[in-house]
């Protein structure tokens, strides 16, 4: 059984990098669907009530079902609140937490000492040292503590990492972490923990940024097995689950974060971008495996394999992006589009168009070929004689372009470029575009004729 969670904080939009993981959680968890207990959650990670906003949660939603990355069940760390506080009580009647009263600015200074001695600035335990009375007078002062937990020194941390391999931590070389404000609110570190170990959450995929997290939460899964949390799912997630932590998303040009507005889920989808052309390279980026453009999800979920992934930085790359669109939008059938094409195209129009195309949007402007008006064109006397014979040579059939450059490749001697694109022009008032055989039957015939005729400068009658 696979259970995977995605967790984001409501506070922004999603990005690429957010997404990215979503992805991996998600591929994961439908890889190990085979049985049907595959599961992917959305965890909303909403315990900072100040920075999250609802309006976020509902864009994480919508995101996610835009991408079919819809999740099979959804909690929210607000409405579990009860549960920490279980745990709390767990870790501290263990002795696994501990109040502590320095101030921001104490706590600081205290960094600065230690980094100007040349010391790492790891909290240095005083507040686990204070007596009975000590801690009493810091009440009686009004002063009231923050929790953190207290990391066992001689328990030594190592995890199997599904991507980096084997890590090792000595808890020494840590801080304790705060786990719980003053004013009673909860950090991001022990309810993760604990809504792991209450869902039977057996794969955690995170970027590397939280592999010190990991480090720290490893101890607080035992400590809560410890004290009997979760003992439901021991049988299946030992007493942690597994790790893997994905090398960082970096742009072309080094960082991405001060680009990642840009790069939101709403801003991909705005520009155009297919959800298909997203997950495509997010799937694969950072992995031995090419980016290519799969429509097919399947394809995905069969290849997702942490043993392909790379430590060295993923590059993200925009163009990249555009590219894999491009494709996509090439293999996207009629069906696919229909809700997203103007009024009139129908399934061999957007055949036609199909292949001109970077964004379903531009479908438009390439369908006006059809529906005209098209741009004038100047010809030369001797193009004009040339779209007259045109005119005059155009019949009606199952392929009449074909009939078209064939008739009239008999009667004028011309080839290629002088024969193909003067019609060209004629008909769509464009260079290039779109097949002449595929479109020529979507202009129809009167029409057709009727431009011929304007291009040599024949009353269209
Ligand atoms: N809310 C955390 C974040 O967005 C979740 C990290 C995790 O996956 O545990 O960084």
């Amino acid at each position: 059984m696979i259970v995977t969670r995605f967790a984001p904080s409501p506070t922004g939009r999603l990005h690429v990098g957010n997404l990215r993981t979503a992805l991996h959680n998600w591929l994961l968890a439908r890889k190990g669907d085979r049985d049907g207990t595959g599961r992917f959650l959305l965890r909303i990670d909403d315990t900072d009530q100040e920075r999250s906003r609802e309006q976020y949660v509902e864009a994480i939603r919508h995101d996610l079902a835009w991408l079919g990355l819809e999740p099979d069940d959804e909690f929210r760390q607000s409405e579990r609140l009860e549960l920490y506080d279980s745990a709390f009580a767990k870790l501290k009647e263990a002795g696994r937490v501990y109040p502590a009263y320095e101030t921001a600015q104490e706590l600081e200074l205290k960094r600065k000492i230690a980094l100007g001695r040349g010391l790492p600035p790891i909290y240095d335990r005083a507040a686990l040292a204070l007596s009975d009375e000590q801690r009493g007078a810091k009440e009686a002062e009004g002063i009231a503590p923050h929790w953190r937990f207290r990391l066992d020194h001689g328990e030594h941390i190592d995890w199997e990492d599904g991507v980096r391999g084997p890590q090792k931590f000595d808890p020494a070389q840590l801080s304790d972490p705060v786990i719980r404000r003053a004013d009673g609110s909860w950090l991001y570190m022990l309810p993760s923990v604990v809504d792991d170990l209450d869902m039977g959450v057996t794969d955690v995929l995170r970027g590397e940024d939280h592999v010190s997290n990991t480090a720290v939460q490893v101890q607080m899964f035992s400590a809560l097995h410890q004290a009997g949390e979760g003992a439901e799912h021991c049988s299946v997630v030992d007493s942690f689950p597994h790790f893997g932590h994905t090398a960082l998303l970096v742009g072309k040009e080094g960082k991405l974060s001060k680009r990642l507005g840009s790069l939101s889920c709403d801003a991909l989808r705005e520009r155009g971008i297919e959800p298909e052309a997203i997950m495509s390279l997010l799937a694969r980026l950072g992995t031995s495996k090419p980016v290519e453009p799969i429509a097919d999800r399947q394809v995905l979920i069969e290849g997702f394999d942490l043993q392909t992934f790379g430590r060295a930085p993923a590059k993200f790359d925009e163009a990249e992006l555009e590219r894999l669109n491009a494709a996509i939008v090439h293999q996207l059938d009629f069906e696919d589009v229909r809700e997203r094409l103007p009024d009139g195209i129908d399934e061999a129009g957007w055949h036609a168009i199909r292949p001109n195309l970077s964004h379903v949007s531009e479908a438009a402007e390439w369908w006006r070929l059809v529906t005209g008006p098209i741009e004038a064109r100047a010809f030369s006397d001797e193009d004009r004689a040339f779209l007259a014979e045109a005119a005059d040579a155009l019949e009606w059939s199952d392929n009449p372009w074909g009939a078209l450059t064939t008739t009239l490749k008999e009667r004028t001697g011309r080839k290629g470029k002088p024969l193909f694109l003067p019609l060209r022009q004629a008909l769509t008032g464009m260079d290039h575009g779109p097949d002449m055989g595929e479109l020529l039957p979507l202009i129809g015939e009167n029409e057709a004729r009727a431009r011929l005729k304007r291009a040599a400068g024949e009353s269209a009658g």
